[in-house]
């Protein structure tokens, strides 16, 4: 039976992991695609005793957003299956700027999701606003870029959610909230603190919040420079799948190693199974 990672290391470790925190796209689906295994991989988590939870860098799509898209999937998820990039900057923002005003430049359902969680927020020029946010802004436009560098002209605390350049589409890759911070920071000079994955923040909150420890906990994901990096700075494991951006050459190339790299989640799957 296959236990060995594609470097060859002994993965049987993965089977004493309880709690399962895994990238969405590219990791566990593209596009609408479920990929093999990955649904009983899951049933499997649960049935072992173990939790999954999606921790996510997108800040485009409402955690509300998210349990429809994966329903559809026949992803079975709750709520508390999830931590966004956007509910990890609401936490910073509410600890670290209580009551301020926010100025976000985000989509309507990013700042609907701050105002769900109590946090004061507009989308337009305001000398009340106190903190700058950056989201990944699908609905972006330039009078809003505009706006965003007149916010940013104040010199108030610059948060963004997440520092991912780029975004998977079925073509190829679109501009994503860290290509959105490198715009305004040619522009303005600025850069923001990121919030989502790398920073080890993603993976405290949920395994303060469930009753697991950073031994039983792995990191899932295809993105090296956030999934994997996030595990290694919070200090749990980490497992590369190849089914989306990393491929075994930028692995050996880059400074974020993952524990293990399999190609696929299908082939935890087998580990857990065993
Ligand atoms: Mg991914």
């Amino acid at each position: 039976m296959l236990m060995n990672d594609l470097f060859g290391k002994d993965a049987s470790s993965l089977k004493e992991k309880k709690l399962f925190l895994f990238d969405m796209d590219g990791t566990i689906y593209e596009d609408q695609r479920v990929f093999a295994g990955a649904l009983e991989l899951l049933s499997t988590i649960r049935r072992l005793g173990g939790k999954y939870v999606f921790i996510t860098n997108n800040s485009s799509t409402s955690v509300r957003d998210y349990l429809q898209r994966l329903k559809a999937m026949g992803i079975e998820a709750q709520p508390d299956n999830f931590f966004t990039s956007a509910q990890a900057t609401a936490l910073y923002l509410k600890e670290k700027h209580p009551g301020q005003l926010a100025y976000c430049l985000g989509t309507r359902s990013l700042l609907q999701e701050f105002r769900d969680s109590g946090i004061a927020v507009t989308g337009q020029v305001d000398d009340r606003a106190e903190v700058i946010v950056v989201g990944f802004d699908t609905e972006l436009t330039y009078a809003k870029i505009r706006q965003t560098c007149e916010m940013l002209s104040k010199d108030l605390p610059y948060l963004a959610t997440n520092p991912d350049l780029a975004c998977p589409a079925e073509f190829g890759f679109v501009p994503d909230c860290g290509a959105i911070c490198e715009m305004l920071a040619l522009a303005t000079g600025k850069r923001p603190l990121f919030l989502g994955k790398p920073n080890a923040a993603m993976v405290d909150y949920v395994v303060r919040n469930s009753v697991f420890s950073k031994e039983q906990t792995v990191v899932i994901g295809d993105r090296l420079y956030t999934d994997i990096a996030v595990g290694v700075n919070a200090g749990v494991s980490t497992v590369c799948v190849l089914t989306g951006e990393a491929q075994l050459t930028d692995i050996e190339a880059s400074s974020s190693k993952p524990e293990f790299v399999l190609p696929s989640v299908q082939e935890i799957l087998t580990i857990l199974a065993e």
